[in-house]
């Protein structure tokens, strides 16, 4: 498979940098509300590149981690008079529920930020000891951004937009803020009263980490110094995977991500979703105006991942159509499981849509070839490859809809049964006949008939 990498802003094959699986990482979900179809077109084009993948024949190792240690899980559980853990659990699971609606595979590893303090520390330690962060009168720990000479290379940060020697404290001490407020970033903040029981011992004094070094640290933990794949959403590329790749690099001195990932945003209606306009939907949200999860994963794999997708009400009608007009098509047919078609094969005439998904994730290619071959599938290697497309897609199809049969044709098929059991074969053909010319025709089967449109 090739893939097109932030960094270097070329296609780049897939390879698994220990010739055995594809390690790689994606930032998971902030847990401190129910997330957005936005997050979900990510975590969804996560899914597909892993299942390409998988069907291709790889292995892999997934590790998505879950931030349950921010400002704003913080700031919203204290409000709530809950503890951290008791408040970020309901959202974790609501998430995992979702993603299970969504037909996401689970990553083999979901390491959460607060059950990985004393790595965040040890890192901190580490760049400290190597001159890249320093602390300050309040006990909070910087990362110093001049000692970097990459920084900004993935976000393209041009180093007159750095304003060197100022740190984020200066600004607030936010997680989050844009490139014209580039700055050293804070890597241990430290206690405010505003954060409640949540602060942790470290040798700064007591405190909590900042939201960008949980990554790293858990990266190195689980997928060591250099890794095949690293993958978020676009609005991560800058700061906090420019600062994860500053902060591994320094500490670990490996390559951190051979190669960047990165899902395009989402609109609603042609906006930007926001809460105030009313576009922010959540699957819930969805479910309540009748769309079924699999009718927004479809919508969420329609267009290319680079692109800003466009989600509207009609792309949803269009995705229950197209869902369908597969089911209708593959009625009948007997679905191979994931482990199965994971062994690979002949693909038949569907091998051109599966090689789609190969050049850059091209899901709108592939469904294209799907749609476009599915008169000519006939035989087992063509199904085969029918359900490979389907799976690397993530898609599962509707239960085919049975068509509505008249009182009239009914009575036709229930004659003709009579028919056949006193073996009056005559009758039987009469009346099979007239339901031909009425567009109907029955299947017999060991214990009784079926009639079906013609
Ligand atoms: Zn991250």
């Amino acid at each position: 498979m090739r893939l097109f990498d932030t960094l270097t802003r070329e296609l780049v094959p897939l390879e698994p940098v220990d010739g055995k699986s594809f390690r790689f990482y994606c930032c998971g979900p902030t847990v401190y509300g129910p997330a957005h179809i936005g997050n979900f077109r990510t975590f969804v084009m996560q899914d597909v590149l892993r299942r390409g993948l998988e069907l291709g024949g790889m292995k892999t190792k997934h590790v998505r981690n879950i931030t349950d240690v921010d400002d704003k899980t913080i700031r919203d559980s204290v409000a709530a008079g809950r503890t951290l853990e008791n408040f970020t659990a309901e959202w974790r699971d609501k998430f995992h529920v979702d993603c299970e609606a969504l037909n996401c595979l689970k990553p083999q590893i979901e390491p959460s930020a607060a059950k990985h303090v004393p790595e965040q520390i040890a890192m901190i330690e580490d760049l400290v000891e190597k001159g890249h962060a320093y602390a300050s009168d309040d006990g909070s720990v910087y990362f110093k951004i001049s000692s970097f000479a990459e920084y900004g290379k993935l976000s393209r940060l041009e180093t007159r937009e750095l304003d060197l020697g100022h740190t984020q404290n200066e600004r607030a001490n936010s997680d989050e803020y844009d490139k014209d407020n580039a700055a050293d970033f804070v890597l241990w903040k430290s206690r405010r009263e505003e954060d409640g029981e949540n602060f942790w011992e470290s040798p700064w004094g007591q405190g909590r980490p900042g939201w960008h070094l949980e990554c790293s640290a858990m990266i190195l933990k689980y997928l060591g110094e250099t890794f095949d794949l690293h993958g978020g959403g676009e609005d991560l590329i800058f700061p906090h995977h420019e600062n994860e790749l500053a902060q591994s690099k320094c500490s670990c001195g490996g390559e951190f991500a051979r190669h960047w990932f990165h899902a395009a945003h989402l609109l609603v209606s042609g906006k930007k979703m926001s809460k105030s306009s009313g576009t922010l939907y959540t699957l819930s949200d969805l479910a309540e105006e009748g769309w079924s999860a699999m009718e927004v994963r479809y919508v969420l794999i329609g267009s290319n991942y680079r692109k800003q997708l466009n989600f509207t009400m009609e792309s949803l009608h269009a995705a229950r159509e197209a869902l369908g007009k597969l089911a209708k098509a593959a009625s009948g047919q007997k679905v191979p499981g994931y482990r199965e078609l994971c062994k690979g094969g002949d693909l038949g005439v569907f091998a051109g849509a599966f090689e789609k998904l190969n050049e850059d994730l091209n899901t709108a290619g592939a469904l294209g070839e799907l749609f476009g071959n599915l008169k000519a599938a006939s035989s087992e290697a063509d199904w085969r490859g029918f359900f490979t497309v389907l799976a690397s897609l993530g898609l599962v199809l509707p239960e085919a809809e049975k068509a509505e049969v008249p009182a009239e044709i009914e009575e036709l098929a229930r004659l003709r049964w009579e028919a056949r059991q006193s073996k009056d074969w005559a009758a039987s053909d009469r009346y099979r006949d007239e339901l031909a010319t009425k567009g109907w025709v029955v299947k017999d089967g060991r214990e009784g008939y079926e009639v079906v449109p013609s």
